[in-house]
């Protein structure tokens, strides 16, 4: 067990959560698409900056400090505004991809926006086997801004103690405030909101490209089916099972 100074990012996707209660929501689908949603932006982070898990809609990654503090944020930061134009561009692709399939998960693929949170602080590193588990305060911090009280869905927030090691971002708008936590000293973050997107005009796909699509649904079927590996695409993504005739059901539409 070590006590090291680190950079904690957390990436969390919204926008699902009030379709889950609705029937028509296939959640096949939804998860499907949360996965290829992370990846894209898992993808875009270099060393030192490092995946430790992913959570739900949400994966927590970390940097070990060791030198120059502000030199260091700077580089997380751009790194963690990198993951905003690749999960933008991704959700484009799969908004266009999917567009055979009138299911609530695909057609509101556009809701879908991404949140980054950023700290930095103190933080007791474990390794089990070949896992490193992160503990400490600074890790329960970072997870309880998750909830909070900015009402835009999509943004950059970071702890007082982050932003003020780098400089403010061009064209992004910021907002300092503080978040109350029952019975707790405020914690001071600053929310950078980026300029608003303007989504591309949706496209059918061609007939060639639903035959493709078709392909890649039937590759997925006996990958979730049988449990066989998954292509380099899902790589990172832990592989399950789903009973096949759930599968079936839901590629015919039933
Ligand atoms: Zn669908």
């Amino acid at each position: 067990m070590k006590l090291r100074h680190a950079a904690l990012v957390i990436v969390d996707i919204s926008g699902y959560t009030q379709f889950i209660r609705q029937r028509n929501l296939s959640l096949l689908h939804a998860e499907e698409i949360i996965s290829q949603l992370l990846e894209s932006v898992i993808d875009k982070a270099e060393y030192p900056l490092i995946l430790n898990k992913l959570e739900g809609d949400a994966a927590f990654l970390y940097a070990l400090w060791d030198g120059n503090h502000a030199q260091a944020a700077q580089d997380i930061l751009q790194q963690v505004l990198a993951f905003f134009p690749a999960f933008r561009h991704k959700a484009a692709e799969l908004s266009h991809d999917t567009s055979y399939c009138d299911c609530d998960a695909c057609t509101h693929i556009s809701r879908l926006k991404l949140k980054a949170f950023l700290h930095h602080g103190e933080v007791v590193l474990k390794k089990i086997r070949q896992f490193e588990e992160l503990a400490g305060d600074n890790v329960i911090l970072i997870h309880r801004l998750l909830k909070n009280g900015v009402e835009a869905n999509e943004y950059l927030l970071m702890t007082e103690s982050f932003s003020t090691l780098t400089d403010d971002i061009p064209e992004f708008k910021k907002e300092s405030r503080a978040e109350e936590y029952d019975g707790e000293e405020p914690i001071k973050v600053d929310v950078f909101y980026p300029p608003t997107f303007v989504t591309p005009l949706e496209v059918k796909p061609s007939a060639s490209r639903k035959v493709s699509m078709f392909g890649a649904q039937i590759q997925r079927l006996f990958t979730r089916t049988f449990g066989a590996s998954r292509t380099d695409d899902f790589k990172h993504i832990p592989n399950e099972k789903v009973g096949f005739f759930a599968y079936f059901k839901e590629m015919m539409g039933f």
